[in-house]
């Protein structure tokens, strides 16, 4: 529709609307200059693996030698080359829901099952115990965890991760922990799960990476810190697949890791303001709302209010229906619930301009107020 020239406002984007830093950008440059532009080891360079151990050091208080570290294309390679390494055919996984788009098909792509345990908004989007226990048969190979999670923006606490551990030692069971939007906390703070006790660090493959918080989507650098046997047998599996990650962007990377942290947090800062007018506006609409979120830049808007109403000669029976009538009467590209395992609901990304939030949130209530 932008390309026909409509003037659509898009709150659907996953990726920071920042350039990278200037400081990784120069050290991408001098990379290039000085030759630094081979092959390095499959699972990345021992100076940046090096950088990582001190990261997870000192930000989530995780001692790793570089022999747990891969250094991978992104946090979603990441993530496939861990649900690879321990996945058997036929094992199950379980998937929080809203759960983030690619869990259930890179479990699919493994041979595994995913098994959906529901996250409630009543329950801040936040699995119980109880769910957990219901979810588990003797197929459980693992439970893969996202927080600050997208789409529901929800942060753990140190207390809900215990539960999840508990639940995971009890049950020798792999988490995954999809720790990719870190830095972007605007209440509480982050909390690796790993670092609650030996026994569930061994357990734990941590994933994160430099897309989100660094505004580096498109240099394509995640990384994962396992046991020294999981991380032996993801490095083997990504040798044979790609090789290694980007060499100029392994470098840049060191740098946005060791260098200075202050645009981290200006980019922080600025995605709080927003969520904080975001949060405000929506729930200012009649018959919408939503939680505030604690992290990461996404709100999920509860929209069940609707359901079953009339735009114009169309009914809206579920959330794709209220998406595809929005963007095509009011032109605000959202995504629908629906695609997250969760209907009654749509995501909205702050990661736009506050302008283009304004206007957006403008064409929400006029669009809401005209549902009957
Ligand atoms: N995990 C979550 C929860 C995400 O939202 C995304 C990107 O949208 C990723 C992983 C993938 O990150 P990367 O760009 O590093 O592959």
């Amino acid at each position: 529709m932008k390309e026909q020239g409509e003037d659509v406002i898009s709150l659907s984007v996953g990726e920071p609307d920042f350039n990278t830093p200037e400081n990784i950008r120069k050290a991408a440059f001098e990379a290039m200059e000085s030759g630094k532009i081979g092959y390095t080891p499959a699972s990345g360079l021992v100076q940046l693996k090096k950088t990582i151990c001190e990261k997870l050091a000192k930000d989530n208080h995780l001692e790793y030698d570089v022999k747990n570290i891969v250094v991978s294309n992104g946090a979603k390679h990441s993530l496939f080359n861990s649900l690879q390494a321990i996945c058997n055919p036929g094992d199950e996984v379980i998937v929080g829901v809203p759960y983030w788009v690619s869990y259930p098909n890179l479990i699919e792509m493994s041979d595994a099952i995913p098994v959906y345990v529901e996250m409630k908004e009543c329950d801040g989007f936040k699995f119980t115990k109880t769910a957990l226990e219901n979810a588990l048969t003797e197929k459980t190979k693992a439970i893969i965890i996202n927080s600050p999670n997208n789409p529901t923006g929800t942060v753990f606490t140190k207390e809900d991760l215990q539960v999840i551990a508990d639940f995971a030692v009890k049950n020798d069971l792999y988490v995954i922990s999809d720790e990719i939007y870190e830095k972007l906390i605007y209440e509480g703070e982050h909390t690796s799960i790993a670092s609650l006790g030996d026994k569930i660090k061994e357990l734990t493959i941590v994933v994160n990476g430099m897309s989100k918080c660094y505004a580096m989507t498109g240099w394509r650098i995640g990384y994962s810190a396992s046991s020294e046997k999981i991380a032996s047998i993801m490095s083997n599996i990504q040798s044979h697949a790609t090789s290694n990650p980007n060499t100029i962007a392994q470098y840049a990377s060191i740098e946005g890791l060791k260098g200075p942290q202050d645009s981290v947090e200006t980019m922080r800062k600025c995605f709080e303001e927003r969520k904080n007018y975001i949060v405000k506006a929506i729930n200012s609409i009649d018959g919408l709302s939503c939680r505030n979120p604690e992290g990461a830049f996404y709100v999920m808007v509860n929209i069940q209010n609707f359901t079953g109403k009339h735009y114009k000669e169309k009914q809206i029976n579920n959330s794709f229906d209220f998406s595809e009538a929005l963007l095509e009467n009011e032109k605000v590209a959202v995504i629908p619930g629906i695609g997250f395992g969760q209907d009654g609901y749509i995501r909205l990304s702050y990661a736009a301009s506050i302008e283009m939030i304004q206007k957006g949130i403008e064409r929400i209530k006029k669009f809401v107020d005209y549902l009957n």
